[in-house]
């Protein structure tokens, strides 16, 4: 079950070649208790791994790599709603399709993002407004140290924005095993987005007249327009996250640059990254076949299937102009390993 030296650029969708000194893929949770225990006898760090889509590989990891694959998906209706149970390692965006076929809403806004259900609760996936701690009720994952499964409610978990307690308190601590979310049966539409607007007007589409199918293929349409596929463009999606800063750094940025893109975020500011990497002229940027996309310059992209420390070189390079013009710190949203 256990393999050594395996090449993870199949399992990490910027394509970095890396290689692990163990690797295995567990499909049941038997199998993740012999791994972990594997793992404890050798004393070997593990890198737990689901789609690979928000993972930088910056060398080779010295340890044990995950795969998390558990399968099973169940929708369970209720008086007030449907409550799904899934595995880890079950895909997102099918359990997101799967949802709306079923006509629930909940779920409509976060289509299309990749990777697997095991690592949504990680850095609570959100988009368009819409946050997976919206529909969580809890989580079972498995402890590395023991092997024991431990539940974790929506409290527990500690959510925040692209944030919760695993990355922080219990960061490397536990492998999730499976989500268990609840939708609504009576639906609100979160439609508030600028893209969201413009392609309903531009569709002729009441806004009293949406269904949780027509907001999720409004989404669909307006991510792939803008955002590299990763299967034809190696990326890992927003490569920083979203700076929050203080009122008069914010005030002082809006006076110098009117056009800022800015969000207020209870008493602070949320400032649009990719404004201010486009805005520094990054945007279409490539150097040693790595780059900046076209369209999105959040997003950093691997065309060249270049190695990792290609890839942290151009952020750096970014980060400390972004630092420089605008005297924002730019953190990556991505974990990197090892
Ligand atoms: P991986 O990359 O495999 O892992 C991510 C992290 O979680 C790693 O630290 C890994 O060790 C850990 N992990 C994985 N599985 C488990 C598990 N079972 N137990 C414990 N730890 C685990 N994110 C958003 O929030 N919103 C978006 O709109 C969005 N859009 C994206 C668009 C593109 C084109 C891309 C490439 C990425 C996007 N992302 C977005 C980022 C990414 O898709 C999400 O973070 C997603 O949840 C990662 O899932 P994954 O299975 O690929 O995780
Ligand atoms: P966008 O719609 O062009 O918006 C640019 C930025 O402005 C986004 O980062 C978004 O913040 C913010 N924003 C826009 N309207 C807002 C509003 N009404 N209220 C608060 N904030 C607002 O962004 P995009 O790049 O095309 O992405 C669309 C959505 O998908 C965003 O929610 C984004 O987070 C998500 N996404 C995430 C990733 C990832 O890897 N994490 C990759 C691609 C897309 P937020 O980012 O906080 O929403």
């Amino acid at each position: 079950m256990i393999q050594s030296d395996v090449d993870l650029q199949p399992f990490n969708t910027m394509t970095i070649a890396a290689r692990a000194r163990y690797f295995c893929a567990a499909t049941t949770l038997d199998e993740l208790r012999e791994a972990l225990e594997f793992a404890r006898t050798k004393q070997l760090p593990i890198l737990p791994l689901g789609g690979g889509s928000n993972i930088v590989l910056t060398g080779d990891f010295p340890g044990l790599a995950v795969h998390v694959g558990m399968h099973g998906l169940e929708f369970d209706p209720l008086d007030d709603g449907i409550r799904i149970h899934a595995a880890a390692g079950e895909n997102w965006h099918q359990l997101v399709m799967r949802s709306v076929e079923l006509g629930y809403g909940g779920l409509e806004n976060l289509a299309l993002i990749p990777g697997n259900i095991g690592a949504a609760p990680i850095q609570n996936i959100g988009a368009y407004g819409v946050e997976l701690k919206d529909t969580f009720e809890q989580l079972t994952a498995m402890e590395i140290a023991s092997g024991d499964l431990v539940t974790f409610s929506a409290e527990d978990c500690q959510f925040g924005y692209r944030d919760s307690i695993f990355k922080r308190g219990a960061k490397d601590r536990y492998l999730i095993c499976d989500v268990v979310l609840k939708l609504p049966r009576i639906w609100q539409p979160h439609v508030s987005y600028p893209a969201l607007q413009q392609h309903f007007a531009d569709h002729g589409q009441p806004l009293d007249e949406l269904t949780p199918a027509v907001v999720a293929n409004a989404v669909i349409d307006i991510r792939n327009s803008k955002l590299p596929n990763p299967v034809e463009i190696p990326n890992a999606g927003s490569f920083f996250k979203n700076p929050v800063v203080d009122e008069p750094l914010y005030t002082a940025l809006k006076t110098s640059h009117p056009g800022l893109v800015a969000f207020e975020f209870g008493t602070q500011w949320k400032l649009a990254a990719g404004w201010l990497i486009d805005q520094a002229g990054w945007r279409g940027y490539v150097k040693n076949g790595v780059g900046v996309h076209d369209r999105q310059a959040l997003v950093l992209v691997n065309p060249g299937h270049r190695c990792g420390s290609e890839v942290v070189n151009l952020a750096r390079e970014i980060a400390s102009d972004i630092q420089k013009k605008f005297g924002v710190t730019l953190e990556p949203e991505p974990r990197f390993y090892p």
